[in-house]
């Protein structure tokens, strides 16, 4: 699994410290690329397509070697981590390394996350509009919202430690969504979501440095 792992992870941008993608803990972020949506205040567009990414994983796992006994995590975010089938062997890789491992993910693929979950110490998990067709419009795939409610499901029975999270699209999202999305999460049994502005603080840089 760890050769796979190494030959196909596709890197597109490495932040190697960070205290403030995994609660509490200092991290280093691998944005991985690649994702089936195109949300129109996507941060990190340049991570939309699947390419083959910037970063090889081996020159990651090198880095990562170095900072052992300095960061607490490595966080997994994107593009989306679950579309690639070589996050697991990836997840496997840092844990033997003896990091925490967190993941972000917006829910597209329910079992591709209970897959990972095992593997996996915090999930923030992005929630962007209520469980209806706004979700549609705002990820600009048809029925988005459909497998995401259920990965939502799935990451609460699996006791991971998780933060919902959701960006404040004012074009999609009025007072009135954000009390229904409040709504249907209490009704899940879900934490509130953490509401965020356009701009989150991390962007993946584009090239190695
Ligand atoms: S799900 Fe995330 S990475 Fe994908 S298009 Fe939307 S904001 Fe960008």
């Amino acid at each position: 699994m760890s050769a796979t792992a190494r030959a196909t992870l596709a890197v597109g941008g490495f932040v190697p410290f960070t205290t403030v993608d995994y609660p509490g803990k200092l991290s280093a972020v691998v944005f991985c690329q690649g994702c089936p949506w195109r949300c129109g205040y996507c941060h990190n567009a340049h991570l939309q397509a699947f390419t083959t990414g910037v970063w090889p994983w081996a020159a990651i796992l090198s880095r990562l070697v170095e900072r052992q006994g300095f960061l607490d995590a490595i966080v997994f975010s994107g593009g989306e981590p679950t579309a690639q089938a070589a996050l697991p062997g990836a997840m496997a890789e840092v844990k033997e390394l003896g990091f925490l491992v967190g993941l972000h993910t917006a829910g597209m693929y329910p079992g591709r996350l209970a897959a990972v979950l095992p593997l996996v110490d915090w999930v923030g998990f992005d929630v962007k509009a209520p469980f209806d067709g706004k979700y549609d419009a705002l990820t600009q795939r048809d029925g988005a919202w459909l497998p995401v409610r259920e990965s939502l499901r799935l990451l609460l029975s699996s006791k991971v430690d998780y933060q919902i999270r959701t960006t404040l699209a004012r074009t999609h999202l009025d007072g009135s969504a954000c009390s229904e999305l409040q709504r249907q999460l209490h009704a899940l049994g879900a934490k509130p979501t953490q509401w965020q502005t356009c701009r989150p603080p991390a962007t993946a840089p584009q090239n190695p440095a």
